[in-house]
């Protein structure tokens, strides 16, 4: 292999001899220009083209921005391969990053801003939203404004435990339709917070919403409230009962309250 940069021969040599550490793989090296170029394992193919600490730097950071799309599963690896070929006009067999030289490295990073891990932020934090119950068709844009305090008619309608990543706080979520006339499709979200300091409180509340919901709650399915817990709850879905809304002082939370419907 010629050195790119000077065009005299490369010297080849195995990962111990050049970092001091068995990688399983060759590489070819030209130690005045500070370039090199791995191989495939021990063989003498290398992976790509040689290149110099600017290079790799470039291709580093092509390969931190390209990767995402396939590492997120977004599209899968070949696909993505694929897709590079097209942005780069280049035949497949030619798009490798390891192969990129300083223009092409800096047209795929004009081609991939860094937006676009923020976009893929994005993908995830829409995701997000919509598992947590937000309903684009009838949800506001903003937090929900707060039910008047009063007893309404609702219904089950989903039930979920949610971990926040964030906070680490975790929460059985009880999802309730509202059947009241003038709160078509709103549903309150109630929310039962398994809070250290709150993990009684939460406990009863948990089993006074089952026992309204007509669910007979066996104590041990707080040892997997993920799966266990919620799938007790589903049992409930489509059931009716009342709830009753209280605003908290000084807090945007309101509390509710479960309560068999009177006859
Ligand atoms: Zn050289």
């Amino acid at each position: 292999m010629i050195c790119p940069y000077c065009k005299k021969p490369a010297e080849f040599m195995s990962s111990v001899d050049f970092y001091g550490h068995d990688y399983k793989t060759n590489l070819y090296v030209c130690l005045p220009c500070d370039a090199r170029v791995g191989t495939h394992g021990r063989g003498k193919t290398p992976l790509g083209t040689m290149a110099n600490s600017n290079l790799r730097s470039l291709r580093k950071e092509c390969h931190r921005r390209f990767d995402v799309r396939w590492k997120t599963g977004k599209v899968s690896r070949s696909k993505a391969y694929q897709q590079l070929a097209e942005m780069m006009n280049l035949p497949s067999e030619k798009a490798h990053i390891g192969m990129f030289d300083k223009v092409q490295c800096t047209k795929l990073l004009s081609l991939i801003p860094k937006e676009r891990n923020y976009m893929s932020n994005l993908a995830a934090m829409a995701q997000k939203l919509l598992a947590e119950g937000f309903d684009p068709k009838t949800s506001p844009v903003d937090n929900y404004e707060k039910l008047p305090e009063g007893i309404y008619d609702v219904v089950l309608s989903d039930v979920k435990w949610v971990v926040n990543e964030n906070s680490g706080s975790e929460r059985l979520q009880l999802d309730l339709d509202i059947l009241n006339d003038g709160f078509e499709n709103r549903k309150h979200l109630g929310m039962i917070f398994f809070s250290e300091k709150m993990m009684e409180r939460a406990l009863k509340q948990t089993m006074k919403c089952a026992a309204v919901l007509d669910i007979d709650l066996d104590p041990t399915v707080f040892g997997s409230p993920e799966t266990d817990l919620v799938e007790a709850f589903k049992e409930a879905l489509g059931v009716q009962c009342e709830m009753e809304i209280k605003h908290q002082k000084n807090s945007d939370f309101v509390n509710f309250s479960l309560s068999e419907p009177e006859a």
